[in-house]
């Protein structure tokens, strides 16, 4: 269930950063980083691809490689500061980026559905440095909203970076919304669906569904 051919994943993988993107999409292809299926994202939400980041995540060079291109995208994300990602396939990137920036990392815990919490895992926050939140998928960036509460003011945070956002324009209505700078690497054209039969093609065909938090 991996998609390893690149014609289907350049239909599947958009990006806005035309000079990276053919690299991106063949790290994606050799890593086997896009998952076809039947995804159950959460109660509300069905979608017919995951991307797995710890694909990426568990080859350091690769990574290494994804960490230099989002500090092309979002130079913001190489400023002094902590890094700050939950207890996901985000610690690879959140730890690549710390290894090029000499910015710490700082980890949260997840709950039992496997979404951010405010709740440090590993390492402190210094109230004196502003904070970057790393995430490897984005949706809408409302599950990032207990990383964003650790500062009490947006001018506190330097800005949110991810590997993938899945609904760009809702997303960066959410980080305009909190007065916060974003960069992303790819986004995706697939539709989340509600479970149901009538709106989700997985559920309509009868598919069992794997749920994503066993694979992020
Ligand atoms: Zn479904």
């Amino acid at each position: 269930m991996q998609v390893r051919d690149a014609r289907r994943l350049e239909q599947l993988i958009v990006s806005p950063h035309t000079a990276i993107a053919p690299r991106l999409l063949e790290i994606m292809c050799e890593t086997g980083t896009l998952l076809e299926g039947h995804f159950g994202l959460d109660a509300r939400r069905h979608a017919p691809y995951f991307i797995r980041f710890s694909q990426i995540g568990w080859k350091p060079a690769k990574v290494d490689e994804v960490a230099a291109c989002l500090l092309e995208v979002a130079p913001f994300a190489s400023a002094p500061g902590t890094i700050v990602c939950a207890e996901t396939s985000a610690i690879f990137l959140a730890r690549a980026l710390g290894r090029k920036t000499g910015n710490p990392v700082v980890v949260t815990a997840v709950d039992a559905n496997r979404q951010p919490t405010a709740t440090l895992r590993t390492g402190t926050l210094d109230p004196e440095r502003p904070m970057l939140v790393v995430s490897d998928v984005i949706t809408t960036g409302r599950s990032l909203l207990p990383l964003l509460s650790l500062k009490s003011s947006p001018k506190e945070i330097l800005g949110i970076v991810s590997f993938a956002v899945l609904s760009a324009s809702r997303f960066e209505r959410f980080a305009r919304a909190h007065r916060l700078q974003s960069g992303w690497l790819i986004g995706a054209t697939w539709q989340i669906h509600s479970p149901s039969e009538r709106e989700c093609p997985g559920c309509a065909a009868g598919t069992p569904i794997l749920p994503a938090s066993e694979f992020s």
